[in-house]
């Protein structure tokens, strides 16, 4: 019984319930602020498309070689926007967003705007 909720608990969550047609959302097994990031592989060579599978962990050419030029190099590029001729191509990653990441962002706005903005009013005036 100890064992059972030891290896329950360490279970790597796979956020399959987050529908990849948000941006953000909570995964509702894990409790965690998923953002579904979507991939997509080009050839570093003719710039093709290729499409990409994740293996590993990494975001890999489904085959080893590029189908228009035979080329081995490629390179990842993130989408901010999926769309629907991109979707066959891309692979989609369910990335966990850390909090700490979102309290820097907004200190460092703030901490912006105080210096600046005396600044600028006074050149306008
Ligand atoms: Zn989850
Ligand atoms: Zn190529």
């Amino acid at each position: 019984m100890l064992i059972l909720e030891f290896l329950k608990k360490n279970k790597v969550c796979s956020h399959s319930k987050v529908r990849p047609d948000v941006d953000f959302a909570y995964c509702p097994d894990c409790g965690e602020l998923i953002e579904n990031q979507w991939y997509m592989i080009r050839c570093a060579c003719c710039g093709i498309k290729l499409p990409a599978i994740i293996k590993n962990g990494e975001i890999v050419p489904e085959k080893h070689f590029c189908h228009n030029c035979g080329g081995r190099e490629y390179t990842v590029e993130r989408i901010d926007k999926i769309n629907f001729i991109d979707i066959s191509y891309a692979v989609l990653v369910k990335a966990v967003v850390e909090n700490n990441n979102t309290s820097f962002t907004q200190s460092w706005v703030s901490s912006e705007t105080q210096d600046c903005r005396p600044k600028l009013l006074q050149q306008s005036l």
